[in-house]
């Protein structure tokens, strides 16, 4: 959590987290009733809150109904079944900073075949229409956005009674503690992982639902599926099921290693996931725009090879530190910086730089795919509206801010090890430019 902490001046800190924290609910009820009741325009929303003020936007926020909280505990408790219930291989996590290592159940991709199957088979034999998920979308983000503000207050009531492990603790200070969390690692019992539940069960997992639900919304709604929403469509659920392929390396990453489970990460999953991440394909429900074979094929091609591009990536840095650098990169032995750095428990440890491969192009090159990929699944949408470009853009904004916290991060780990790194690959993300 330091490093989240340290990294812009305090007052740019405290001034981000305050904004997020007022500004992010707003502005997912705002993306909802622009892409369903807008259509998608923003000057036809802010045409309409102009004239009523704040009461026009106090109307147009749904309360969260009955069957909302229902849809939503039914999705909730199905995934926490599977999370818990699914076999799955024992897999152990990176090192923590207090020298702890936590142990998952790899039962990802399990879940989420289980959990397409089920839904689509719910729609297929008449039990359950995901369009009803559509018609209820406003009333289930503002019951997602009271419930997981409780959420991570509960969980920052357990960070301080009953924390799971010593990766865990208080900097002093209520706003950081609750933004930034104050577990690592945090646990119901010893197997029910709550980020696993938070980031990929529920969040990863709805936009794969979200997904397939527009979709369907759009088939019942106009009795076909424009090529658009099909190829959008089509890269959202390969950019999901590479997630669940690869999920355990996922439990290395920053999100699971290095930022602890608060309002950032956790409600982060829980409603700005499900709400902007999938966005683009809420907005084509109402636009269906027909692209033609070749330009419908030709995205579909750019937007796979770039989600296969940002996998290899991840699976490069993943197969390098797992075999200690006794691997092949780009078919060739890997090029690598032996960097040592002490924890916080004042022990030495040894960790490999990869310096070939994705890994020699930038520090961060893995970010390009994942924007460009992003891009690909919105162009369907065409170019008569910003605002389905949204998450393209805040992925940007996120992606570099990240690589800035990362950097920084690996710098007061790995101190001199870390500017040789630097010397070796010069840019942060883009090759020859930054
Ligand atoms: P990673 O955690 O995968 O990579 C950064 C970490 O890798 C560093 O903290 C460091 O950790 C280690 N590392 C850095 N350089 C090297 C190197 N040269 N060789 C070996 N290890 C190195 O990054 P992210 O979590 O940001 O990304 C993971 C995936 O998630 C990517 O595919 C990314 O695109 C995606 N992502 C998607 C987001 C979205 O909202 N759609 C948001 C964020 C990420 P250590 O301390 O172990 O040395």
């Amino acid at each position: 959590m330091a490093e989240s902490k340290t990294v812009h001046s305090p007052l740019v800190t405290y001034a981000s987290m305050l904004s997020l924290l007022s500004l992010c609910p707003p502005f997912v009820i705002l993306l909802w009733y622009t892409m369903v009741h807008a259509d998608g325009s923003v000057l036809q929303t802010f045409g309409s809150l102009k004239n009523n003020g704040l009461q026009g936007f106090i109307d147009i926020w749904p309360r969260p109904t009955a069957i909302a909280w229902k849809i939503i505990a039914c999705y909730a408790a199905f995934e926490a079944a599977l999370q818990l219930l699914l076999p799955g291989k024992r897999v152990e996590g990176p090192i923590s900073p207090k020298g702890n290592i936590p142990v998952y159940k790899a039962n990802g991709i399990a879940a989420y075949v289980v959990t397409l199957i089920t839904y689509l088979s719910l729609w297929w034999f008449g039990i359950f229409n995901p369009s009803i998920v559509y018609d209820h979308l406003g009333e289930i983000y503002s019951a997602l956005i009271f419930g997981s503000f409780i959420f991570c207050i509960l969980l920052y009531i357990k960070g301080h009674l009953a924390p799971s492990s010593t990766d865990s603790g208080s900097c002093g200070n209520f706003i950081i503690d609750f933004y930034w969390g104050m577990e690592l690692y945090p646990r119901i019992g010893k197997d029910f992982d709550i980020k696993v539940f938070t980031n990929c069960r529920f969040g990863m997992m709805s936009w794969a639902v979200l997904a397939v639900t527009y979709c369907i919304k759009q088939y019942e709604t106009n009795g076909k599926v424009a090529d658009s929403m099909l190829v959008n469509t089509i890269l959202m659920l390969v950019y999901v099921s590479k997630f669940f392929w690869w999920e355990a390396g996922y439990w290395s990453t920053m999100d699971i290693a290095h930022d602890r489970a608060g309002f950032y990460i956790c409600w982060g999953c829980l409603v700005w996931v499900p709400s902007i991440y999938t966005s683009p394909g809420m907005y084509l429900v109402n636009h269906p725009v027909n692209l033609g074979v070749q330009l419908e094929l030709s995205i579909l091609a750019a937007g796979i090879l770039c989600v296969y591009i940002n996998y290899d990536c991840d699976r490069q840095r993943q197969e390098f530190r797992k075999t200690n650098g006794k691997c092949r990169i780009w078919g060739k032995a890997p090029s690598k910086i032996v960097a040592t750095y002490t924890t916080e428990s004042g022990e030495m440890k040894t960790s490999l730089l990869l310096t070939s491969g994705w890994w020699g192009l930038a520090r961060h090159f893995h970010y390009v795919p994942e924007i460009l990929a992003a891009f690909f699944w919105t162009v369907p949408a065409l170019f008569d509206h910003f605002l389905p470009y949204f998450y393209v853009i805040f992925l940007t904004i996120l992606l570099f801010d990240r690589a800035k916290r990362d950097d920084d991060r690996c710098r007061s780990k790995y101190g001199k090890y870390w500017k040789l790194y630097c010397e070796k690959v010069r840019y942060k993300i883009i090759p020859g430019f930054y």
